[in-house]
């Protein structure tokens, strides 16, 4: 599981996905923070494994909303359109102004 569609946070249109992006991205740093602590202090017992587990499971369900949020939101789908458009623009001009 990778974080993608980070472009999106320069465009700052819409918030619910920076929200959602934050949430994960947060997740995320406490997941891998616990998890370092933990490998660090030597053989993890069953209450670390267990908070490992949970804080995983966290940023799992962080990452699913993320990503039902840009199949869902109009606004994020119209961005990633628009996105899309401007990037294959650009390419074409810059190739044509290269001939
Ligand atoms: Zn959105």
């Amino acid at each position: 599981m990778t974080m993608s569609h980070q472009q999106y946070v320069k465009s700052g249109i819409c918030e619910n996905y920076q929200t959602l992006l934050e949430e994960c991205g947060n997740a995320l740093s406490t997941w891998d923070g616990y998890r370092a602590r933990v490998t660090q202090s030597g053989p993890a017992g069953k209450e670390e494994g267990n908070e490992i587990f949970r804080l995983q499971a966290k940023y799992a369900r962080a990452y699913a909303a993320l990503q039902n949020h840009l199949q869902d939101c109009v606004l994020c789908r119209l961005i990633a359109r628009f996105e899309g458009s401007q990037l294959s623009d650009a390419t074409t001009l810059y190739g044509e102004a290269r001939h």
